[in-house]
């Protein structure tokens, strides 16, 4: 196996990194990347005010998660470790790790220039090959000058990488165009929610009055990038079916943005929101946490985000549906079974249903529901029974 290394402080991680990360994988024939964020870069204190280690731990997973390649993950092997960081300790650790692989360790081209001044870079290089790239036009020739001398002082592996696009940007020069709320253009939408919710750099967000683009960037940073083109497919389609039955199309839009938010947290992390939010559970609920989620959400919603109740009554429902469904409610648990990521055999009857006559749709959204849990032998919410009998009375 090919093993790409990458370490850097990611505080934060930016377009600068993900598209040296890509174009190194394509270069290098790399099966796996490796992000190793840095607890204390022996060569530079933190700035002052910089986040947690955590913060640029989570901040680099949800950077490389939003890339939607498995091939890369994020190491905490540096952040575990007490005292300075030593890339020589690092790549002699990895090498122990991976003894039958191939290693190479990422550089850009500010690190690439100074290796032979960095701690013990002799062990750096006897463990790894070197990949230096550049950061701005016209490095490589100074690049190549650097490569040749490792490579005579250290037999060292080297290899200059041609990125034929740079990004000219720096966590440095980031971090002070955030304070004047500037810059986000070189964050994923995900980062920059991040950022946001835990008020990171210096930004105060007012996350109950957020815009639309900055509610976007919150609940995607909450969930796993894969999930992202389920979520923005139900924005749009609630919008869709807010116009065709005259409902709010704001409303509708917010809903679709936050209502699987907290997909991703584990039952405890669900249950602790329960208890701090005070929703009460049935039985059922307690055990099944894909239930949970709407619940959850809702409370988000509600609580972190200022939502009105309508936006968080359709969140809380939108998995099992219920009796006398609002229109929002109903906008809301169609969009989500029929937006245009979704694929099962009755999705084109449903989707057509659902802009000819809504109630027809709901009614046949939970009668499959039901019928799929039957099937896979699981038991059906009361909540959802209850919408089913409504609807076939009404
Ligand atoms: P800081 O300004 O805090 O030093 P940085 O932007 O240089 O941050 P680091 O986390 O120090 O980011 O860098 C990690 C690695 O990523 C280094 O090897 C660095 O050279 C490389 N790198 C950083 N920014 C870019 C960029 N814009 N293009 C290519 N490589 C980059
Ligand atoms: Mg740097």
């Amino acid at each position: 196996m090919r093993i790409g290394i990458y370490g850097g402080t990611f505080n934060p991680p930016h377009q600068g990194h993900m598209l040296a990360a890509r174009i190194a994988l394509e270069a290098l024939d790399l099966d796996r990347l490796i992000l190793i964020p840095t607890a204390q870069p022996p060569h530079k204190d933190l700035p002052a005010g910089s986040p947690t280690a955590e913060d640029r731990l989570a901040m680099t997973n949800i950077a490389a998660d939003n890339l939607l390649w498995p091939a890369i993950s994020v190491s905490d092997l540096e952040l575990r470790r007490a005292g300075r960081s030593y890339t020589a300790d690092t790549i002699e650790a990895l090498h122990r790790q991976y003894p039958d692989d191939e290693l190479w360790f990422l550089m850009g081209a500010d690190m690439f220039l100074s290796l032979q001044n960095w701690h013990e870079p002799e062990r750096i290089m006897a463990c790894a090959g070197i990949a230096g790239f550049a950061r701005a036009a016209d490095q490589e020739e100074e690049l190549e000058r650097q490569a040749e001398l490792l490579r005579q002082k250290y037999q060292a592996r080297v290899k200059v990488l041609r990125l034929h696009d740079t990004a000219e940007i720096s966590s440095t020069q980031l971090r002070e165009m955030l304070l004047q709320d500037k810059g986000w253009e070189y964050l994923v939408p995900a980062v920059r929610g991040y950022i946001l919710m835990h008020g990171l750099y210096g930004t105060h967000a007012d996350l109950r009055h957020l815009d639309l683009e900055d509610l976007r960037a919150c609940s995607y940073s909450m969930v796993k990038a894969k999930r992202l083109a389920h979520i923005r497919g139900t924005e749009e389609e609630a919008v869709r079916l807010a116009r065709r039955w005259g409902g709010d199309e704001e409303l509708a839009r917010k809903a679709g943005i936050l209502h699987d938010c907290t997909k991703y947290l584990n039952l405890e992390e669900q249950l602790q929101l329960c208890e701090k939010y005070g929703i009460v559970l049935d039985e059922l609920e307690q055990k099944a946490v894909k239930l949970l989620h709407a619940k959850t959400g809702a409370a988000i919603a509600r609580h972190v985000f200022g939502m009105p109740e309508a936006i968080c009554s359709a969140i809380f429902w939108h998995t099992t549906g219920k009796a006398d469904m609002s229109l929002l409610e109903k906008i809301l648990y169609m969009a989500d079974y029929v937006e245009p990521n979704r694929r099962f055999d009755e999705v084109e009857e449903l989707r057509r249903l659902a802009y000819s006559d809504l109630d027809a749709a709901v009614l046949r959204g939970c009668e499959l529901s039901i019928v799929d849990m039957e099937e896979r032998g699981q038991p059906v919410h009361r909540n959802t029974l209850e919408a089913r009998d409504w609807l076939r009375e009404h």
